[in-house]
């Protein structure tokens, strides 16, 4: 099942686009399953979980190799959790975060590989930056460079969760807009190179907007065992 559900994403998803296979409320088993079909990054969105799977893992024999990202809502007294078992933190929601995962780096003598996550869906809910608070941190982080305990390295975002996909595309496409509109004023900033869009239901339309990772859990592991 696994392995075919991800041999079938593999077909449509261009070499240079990372898929993040989000293995939240699916156990261990289910990532090792992913693993033997040549998957080894991972995306999971809890800080305990996370930390389970990973002394799980360590514990198994000749166990494979996987890279964590983080991608879910991320309390800033959880980073010890997280940042130590993480390749890259998607969701980066706030400026305090951010400024805590910084301090955690700098203390840590880590530089931090994060994504901004921009608000564009319609939910209130949905955490993230506005375009104006992007606009001005990047034009600081690209003027004195203050954080230097984190390399960012793009947006995040997620579309509105419908299925009229004229909507999904305009939030894709503002975010898409913006990402690029960044990158031409802060050509200082040479790492800003990630779009994280695009989850099961709409990851080949995020492709048409220039996601450079995909995020993709339910079409590969099936419903979550909550
Ligand atoms: C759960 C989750 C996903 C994966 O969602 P699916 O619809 O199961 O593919 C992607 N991104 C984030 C931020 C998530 O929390």
């Amino acid at each position: 099942m696994i392995s075919e559900n991800l041999a079938t994403i593999y077909r449509e998803l261009p070499s240079a686009v990372e898929l993040v296979a989000v293995s939240k409320f699916h156990p261990l088993s289910a990532v090792l399953e992913a693993c033997k079909a040549g998957q080894h990054v991972f995306g999971e969105s809890r800080p305990q979980e996370l930390e389970k799977k990973v002394k799980e893992l360590q514990t198994i024999p000749d166990a494979p190799e996987v890279h964590w990202h983080f991608i879910g809502h991320l309390q800033t007294n959880k980073l010890k959790m997280v940042l130590p078992y993480v390749d890259m933190v998607h969701s980066v929601d706030s400026l305090h975060l951010l400024q805590e995962i910084d301090k955690w780096g700098k203390a840590n003598g880590k530089v931090v590989d994060v994504l901004l996550e921009m608000h564009v869906a319609a939910e209130e809910t949905k955490q993230g930056f506005v375009e104006e608070d992007l606009l001005d941190l990047l034009l600081r982080q690209a003027d004195t460079h203050p954080y230097k305990g984190v390399r960012i390295c793009g947006l995040m975002g997620m579309a509105t969760n419908t299925d009229n996909e004229e909507d999904i595309r305009a939030d894709f496409e503002r975010i898409a807009d913006f990402f690029e509109y960044l990158r031409d004023l802060c050509p200082e900033l040479t790492e800003f190179t990630e779009l994280s869009i695009g989850m099961s239901g709409d990851w080949k339309i995020a492709l048409e907007y220039g996601a450079t990772k995909v995020r993709i859990g339910t079409a590969i592991f099936g419903e979550r065992q909550y």
